[in-house]
């Protein structure tokens, strides 16, 4: 004779000894932020290198360069980003280590890199892989419409090349040089990871985020340009001192979504409450990170 006991929460570990994802939304959550914010990434959180590798691009067409010519450009032009960036002292702001930084940590402290041995993708150079760092960036800069999807950086239909090139101006001339010195490089602090958002090429990849429309098919910019005022509201209205942290809470819990005049007027808001309270594991009564639920019978 069968009774019911529960439901009740198992032991966890019952199937997975140590699952990060328990109840298994991770591919749902995964798609849900392909679709709320198209081009965007968690892989990296440089935004400079999308207009770093459309000048690479620009310039690969603007000389016919091969494709082991692209190669080294763009490896070259990723060495010198980071070596201004070691150069330049933009203090703790939260944004990680530029590209290769560590590879390249002994040879800056001598004060100097030298080109040709720095950019090599070989053990001892600044990355192993051929196309440097070019990889995790690519699709991105594609979705977005940077580039097209073609076997080297090739210019795509949102490529803004004045301003790309005038917010970069002087990195393809630091990328060809035989050596780089840390002295010198503190008078090129512009070209910093850090020097995006005053820059032309930082206000260029700003609209192209966040100002759908001004490209054919962009239609998925909408869903991505409400996803960031989004944040940008929950930011400019709370006390925000981690974002990771801090901002979830505010779209998966409360009324903040309803009762703020902004947050109430953006389609995607209860979408991303959805999606936050699926990856929220420290509410109270919140199911992830437990066991499954069950129903037992004896
Ligand atoms: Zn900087």
């Amino acid at each position: 004779m069968y009774m019911t006991q529960g439901p009740a929460w198992s032991t966890s570990g019952l199937d997975v000894a140590a699952g990060r994802y328990p109840l298994s939304v991770e591919r749902h959550i995964m798609r849900m932020a392909g679709l709320l914010v198209p081009g965007v990434t968690t892989v990296t959180p440089h935004a400079r290198y999308y207009s770093l590798h459309a000048l690479v691009a620009i310039e690969a067409e603007r000389r016919g360069l091969s494709l082991q010519q692209a190669q080294d450009l763009l490896r070259r032009c990723e060495v010198a980003m980071a070596a201004v960036s070691y150069a330049h002292d933009h203090a703790e702001i939260g944004l990680p280590r530029a590209h290769g930084l560590d590879a390249l940590a002994a040879r800056l402290q001598s004060g100097e890199v030298v080109m040709a041995e720095a950019a090599q993708p070989v053990k001892g150079g600044y990355v192993r892989n051929v196309w440097g760092f070019w990889n995790p960036y690519a699709a991105s800069e594609i979705s977005l419409g940077i580039l097209t999807s073609a076997i080297m950086p090739t210019p795509g239909p949102a490529c803004a090349a004045d301003q790309v090139i005038a917010g970069l101006d002087g990195i393809l001339e630091l990328a060809v040089r035989p050596r780089l010195t840390v002295d010198e490089l503190r008078g090129h602090s512009h070209l910093c990871v850090c020097a995006g958002g005053g820059a032309a090429d930082g206000t260029w990849l700003a609209s192209l985020l966040c100002l759908p429309g001004e490209q054919p098919a962009e239609a998925a910019g909408f869903v991505r340009r409400d996803t960031i005022r989004l944040l940008a509201r929950v930011m400019g209205t709370h006390e925000i001192g981690d974002v990771t942290n801090d901002v979830r809470p505010v779209i998966a819990y409360g009324d903040f979504l309803t009762s703020d005049p902004v947050a109430a007027s953006l389609d995607t808001a209860p979408v991303w409450r959805g999606v936050c309270y699926a990856t929220t594991r420290s509410a109270p009564g919140d199911a992830c990170g437990r066991g499954s639920c069950q129903r037992s019978s004896a």
